[in-house]
């Protein structure tokens, strides 16, 4: 008798056509939306870990979770009953090239569940081949395993819209892969993680229509989109994918912004990786500021132009979403509609960007010199490394009355080379401390209040570089326990928390030049 239960209600691929052969050969799909693929049996799968909060979400008990039958679905070796599952078929631009054909070359989608009136679909990464693998095996490695469901469930905790991640499994099976692509490839331990999303469309899915030219199946992907997850767009005909794009450009930029309030640095934001739902997805050589550096990227494969950035990210959202207007455009047939869209994209980015940046500073009453205050800020940051995180947590003890002793007191933590911290770069936080706790004179609310206010949207604990590399070192060796501490820490990261103290600290030395801290490439 089965006990894991779940409201299947599949509509992608009930709504979207399917591609005909179903023997499992790396090709070129055609007016598809997807292929039916088995995943691969795992050899000897072991659950590391299971967030029993999005277990909840899809009807799952704590119990379900330490099942048998639980490891044995979300592994990909047995199928739940009634289900199909399928790769997506899917195109992309990557680092500003048209790539063709990309699709789900890891990814198997299980099923759809209904609970509690929210759509989930359920996804497994690192199954194995699918007809989109291309010249890869299908499979992923315990490190960006792990990388991924640590800070999908990390990312949901502080506010930003995610995917999220139901479970990690180790396969049993080793992966072979050069880790730095420099000749050196190596065995490593393969795992899967279950991924969760309303849908796993991205702005790739539209593009691959586009290019082969089908607008049926176009305006169908684009149906299925709107129907389930645009639910207020009541217009029709081209003003309703107009609204689409509207909207998605919307939910685009305020994932971005969130992005930079955090200090998160996605590494690869090819087409193929925007969700059609503004979403954060696929958590490759993503990495967190540490230091606040504007040209920071943690993706070595991307160390050259360094395209995705920190402080490009913005922009780069903003050419995608051009990509996929070029992709509507063959539903829409006017550019100007959507051009329109795009350049209020481009119009509100700076102004929301700043207002975001304010309110880092505890400054919620904005007059329009206030930006001053933040090109200061991000200057005075950039001289001399000082870490992000601790800068804006610590900043929430500054108020007008503060002296600049003080302030440099609250702020010396965040310093990497507290030996730099004078001359010119002392006096440049001095003029800009100065302005600043002027500024802060005209703010209304009391010193509580304020830093209440701060400590929502300046976390205290994010899941830096190190961390996750600490974890994925043990995990090697069969300890787990840093996985299950980080999860936990991470549930709550504007929370004080005094006994995880050690990981408000800076990244130690001993990381910086770490490959996995500092170094990240796309293998995994
Ligand atoms: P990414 O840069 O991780 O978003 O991947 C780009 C494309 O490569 C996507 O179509 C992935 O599905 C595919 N891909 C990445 N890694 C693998 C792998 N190990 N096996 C098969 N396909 C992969
Ligand atoms: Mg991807």
């Amino acid at each position: 008798m089965s006990s894991v239960k779940f409201n299947i209600d599949n509509t992608f691929q009930v709504e979207l056509p399917s591609d005909p052969e179903r023997q499992n050969s790396r090709r070129q799909v055609k007016n598809a939306a997807f292929s039916y693929v088995k995943p691969k049996k795992a050899t000897a799968p072991l659950l590391i870990h299971a967030s029993e909060e999005v277990g909840q979400l899809l009807g799952l008990s704590k119990e379900d979770l330490d099942s048998d039958e639980f490891l044995q679905l979300f592994v990909g070796n047995t199928i739940y009953q009634g289900t199909e599952p399928y790769a997506m078929c899917y195109a992309g631009h990557q680092f500003g090239n048209w790539a063709g054909q990309l699709g789900d070359g890891r990814a198997i989608n299980l099923f759809e569940v209904v609970n509690d009136q929210k759509r989930w679909a359920v996804q497994l990464k690192g199954a194995g081949e699918t007809p989109y693998s291309r010249n890869a095996d299908g499979l992923a490695v315990l490190r960006s395993s792990v990388r991924e469901h640590l800070c999908s469930e990390a990312m949901h905790a502080l506010g930003v819209p995610t995917t999220r991640s139901l479970s990690l499994i180790l396969s049993g099976d080793m992966v072979n892969r050069d880790m730095l692509y420099d000749g050196h490839p190596a065995l490593e331990k393969g795992a899967i993680v279950c991924r969760v999303s309303p849908s796993f469309v991205r702005f790739g899915n539209f593009e691959i229509f586009a290019a082969q030219q089908d607008k049926e199946n176009l305006v169908k992907l684009l149906d299925h989109v709107i129907h389930h997850f645009y639910k207020d767009i009541t217009s029709e005909g081209a003003q309703k994918y107009l609204d689409f794009f509207s909207q998605l450009c919307d939910r685009t930029l305020d994932m971005v912004i969130h992005w930079q309030r955090v200090g998160f640095v996605h590494g690869v934001m090819n087409t193929d990786n925007m969700s059609a739902l503004g979403l954060t997805i696929d958590y490759g050589p993503y990495g967190w500021l540490e230091p606040y550096d504007e040209d920071w990227t943690p993706n070595t494969t991307d160390r050259q132009h360094r395209r995705y950035r920190y402080g490009q990210q913005g922009k780069i959202a903003l050419w995608n979403l051009y990509q996929l207007a070029n992709a509507l455009f063959t539903v829409i047939g006017e550019t100007e509609p959507l051009q329109e869209i795009l350049e209020n994209y481009e119009d509100k980015y700076e102004p929301a960007f700043n207002k975001m940046m304010l309110s880092k500073l505890g400054i919620f009453t904005i007059n329009e010199d206030d930006v001053k205050l933040v090109d200061d800020v991000r200057e005075v940051l950039q001289l001399s490394e000082t870490d992000m995180t601790i800068f804006f947590r610590n900043l929430s003890f500054v108020n007008s009355k503060t002296t600049f002793g003080k302030f440099n007191e609250i702020i010396e933590p965040a310093f990497y080379k507290l030996e730099e911290i004078k001359g010119e770069i002392l006096i440049k936080w001095q003029l800009w401390f100065e302005s600043y706790a002027f500024r802060l004179q005209k703010e209304t609310l009391s010193y509580v209040e304020r830093m209440e206010k701060m400590n929502s949207i300046n976390p205290k604990y994010v899941l830096r570089n190190y961390m996750a590399q600490l974890a994925i070192d043990a995990a090697d060796q069969a300890d787990y326990s840093i996985i299950f501490e980080l999860y936990e820490l991470l549930k709550k990261p504007y929370a004080e928390q005094p006994d995880h103290q050690k990981w408000f600290a800076k990244r130690p030395e001993w990381a910086r030049h770490k490959v996995g801290c500092s170094m990240l490439s796309c293998s995994s």
